[in-house]
């Protein structure tokens, strides 16, 4: 596993190695001699695209905000200059039926349903003619309510509390005095929470809530989920919606019968309120425990024709199984250069994660 020291100064040679090989043009030409070699779809993982002026006083999850506007604009510029965006529903129903894909395919996707995917992503996605999937928790769409990880981080940012008590998650210390170390503790608790069983999450959740005295009511811009209205548009625009789930919650570890739920409920959600058949899902949460063989299984009877999951890395063109499409995140402090070196050499340039594939994973995705 990485630590916080290991994954920074990480990320720190990858960013100034991928600034070097673009600025140095050498990427084109690496580019040109990895297409010769290897054939695989890169899929983009993005959650929020959002300018922030001061990102330590945002009170939300900061490690959600993939990319300003202007970052994004580039990224979608140097996209559609040097590489193939595509439909993931293109991809898939290619893969599907063993047709060739091109070279440099890539797929843009993003999870959640946060409403600056329409007011940031979705003009600039229109201007510079790429296309994109939309995965969204159909229960918070139209509601207005933060989602439930960011009500985590910004009750743990603003609570006034002399200590922070979770039996569940066997913690108890002081809460700390500044935002930065805040923030640090709220990470460690949505990797406690992320940890439990569906109703123990759930339940944590309504506990703290009630206990800090501090429920979603109220209306939060910096925080606020797509309206039907807004992705009716998107869809009508040629941009494809899929599903995130109902309630964003973690499928692997729900009942069979809340599993089914899920993805069947979201499912036909989609369908009602855009008036066309919703085959696409990426799993909530990601990461090696979001999700499990029994949940390929229920996704492929529900009707979905393929799942992305959280786990980084690229998919071999070849791939009959599509139920567990692994991505690329993309994250707000990667410059231009390590982006394009990230596209490029995607095995040794993408964001140092701890995600571990297991076997299970590995053969949802492999040949
Ligand atoms: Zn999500």
């Amino acid at each position: 596993m990485l630590t916080d020291d290991d994954s920074d100064q990480s990320a720190g040679l990858r960013e100034r190695v991928g600034e070097l090989c673009h600025r140095s043009g050498v990427l084109r030409v690496l580019q040109g001699v990895r297409a010769w070699v290897r054939r695989d779809v890169r899929i983009l993982a993005y959650h929020r695209v959002l300018t922030l002026a001061d990102g330590h006083e945002f009170d939300f999850d900061l490690d959600l905000v993939s990319a300003s506007a202007e970052d994004f604009r580039a990224q979608m510029r140097l996209l559609k200059q040097r590489f193939r965006p595509m439909r993931l529903g293109d991809v898939v129903a290619a893969m599907a039926e063993g047709r060739p894909l091109p070279a440099d395919a890539v797929v843009v996707t993003f999870d959640d349903g946060y409403d600056d995917n329409y007011r940031e992503a979705y003009p600039i996605l229109c201007e510079s003619g790429v296309p994109a999937t939309f995965f969204v928790s159909t229960g918070y769409i139209d509601s207005g309510r933060p989602y439930d990880y960011d009500w985590v981080v910004h009750m743990i940012l603003g609570a006034q509390l002399e200590r922070v008590v979770m039996p569940a998650l066997g913690l108890d210390v002081p809460m700390p005095a500044s935002r930065i170390a805040r923030r640090r503790l709220a990470g460690r608790v949505l990797s406690g929470i992320k940890a439990l069983d569906g109703p123990a999450q759930t339940s944590l959740m309504t506990e703290l809530e009630t206990d800090w005295g501090m429920s979603r009511g109220g209306l939060h811009p910096d925080c606020r989920p797509m309206s039907w209205e807004q992705l009716r548009e998107m869809h009508a625009a040629g941009f494809e919606i899929g599903s995130h789930g109902v309630h964003h919650r973690m499928l692997a570890k729900l009942s069979q019968a809340e599993l089914e739920f899920e993805l069947g409920a979201s499912k036909a959600t989609l369908e009602r309120e855009l008036g066309a058949p919703a085959t696409l899902i990426s799993y909530p949460v990601g990461g090696r425990t979001a999700f499990d063989d029994r949940v390929i299984r229920a996704a492929g009877a529900a009707g979905y024709d393929a799942g992305c999951s959280y786990i980084c890395g690229t998919n071999p063109v070849a791939t009959a199984r599509r139920y567990g499409l692994y991505r690329l995140p993309v994250e707000r402090t990667m410059g231009l250069g390590w982006f394009a070196a990230m596209l490029t050499l995607p095995e040794y340039m993408s964001y140092p994660t701890s995600n571990h594939v297991t076997d299970s994973v590995r053969d949802a995705c492999s040949p």
